[in-house]
């Protein structure tokens, strides 16, 4: 058994130890949304002041990705390496699916390129400006869940592609919404798993094999000369 003051010494011990192994693609799973239950959770950056002292103490703040939950938990000895996709507080997921919207002076279709709970980037012909005002309906990977948001906004506009934020969206699409995020996750899960298998496939059952029989020759005595 290690004494109480044995103990803090070795806690501040690896605490100082600077960290080089521990990174943001340690599959070590993060800590689960209080509030959902859900696993779908993003570690993000931590608010200045007492955030960034708990930071130092392995408390960190997560995001979960479905239920939008902001919560700290303890994660004792890993360290992160601040990354620049760090920056995003929501994860954006690959989704194709249909788009339309409709503005003061703009109207057309689209393609989501990628989704979270709070916005996508859409492919259109149709050029739109940053700063514009959108009301936007989109389809589901099953062709007939409709999700409306009644406002969103134009944050970024790039040749054919703008992002938009969600602003304003009622709560039974709100939902809809947590279904279809949900499905895109579960599918990028899967992906990764199968990624996973085959860059590092199981090493193949090491079979015993038997040493091969080795039969003493005994030498034959001399006949004896008669
Ligand atoms: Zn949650």
């Amino acid at each position: 058994m290690q004494s109480g003051a044995g103990l803090f010494a070795s806690v501040v011990k690896r605490m100082k130890r600077p960290s080089t192994k521990t990174t943001t693609r340690t599959k070590r799973p993060n800590p689960p949304c209080p509030k959902c239950k859900g696993t779908f959770v993003r570690r993000i950056l931590p608010r200045k002041g007492i955030e960034q002292i708990l930071w130092r103490l392995f408390v960190y703040p997560f995001r979960c990705q479905l239920c939008l939950h902001r919560y700290m938990a303890l994660q004792l000895f890993r360290r992160y390496k601040i990354e620049l996709g760090d920056m995003r507080e929501y994860e954006r997921l690959r989704a194709q699916l249909p788009i339309s919207f409709s503005g003061d002076q703009c109207e057309g279709t689209g393609t989501t390129v990628d989704l979270s709970m709070k916005g996508c980037w859409i492919e259109s012909e149709q050029r739109v400006r940053k700063g514009t005002l959108l009301r936007i309906s989109l389809t589901g990977p099953d062709g007939r869940t409709r999700v409306e948001a009644k406002m969103a906004a134009v944050r970024w506009s790039l040749g054919r592609g703008f992002g938009v934020e969600f602003i304003t969206m009622e709560p039974d699409h709100r939902e809809r919404l947590e279904s279809i995020v949900r499905t895109c996750w579960e599918c990028k899960v899967r992906e990764e798993a199968q990624k996973d298998a085959v860059d590092s496939p199981k090493p193949a059952k090491a079979v015993k094999v038997s040493p091969p029989r080795v039969t003493r020759v005994v030498p034959r005595p001399k006949e004896k000369a008669s």
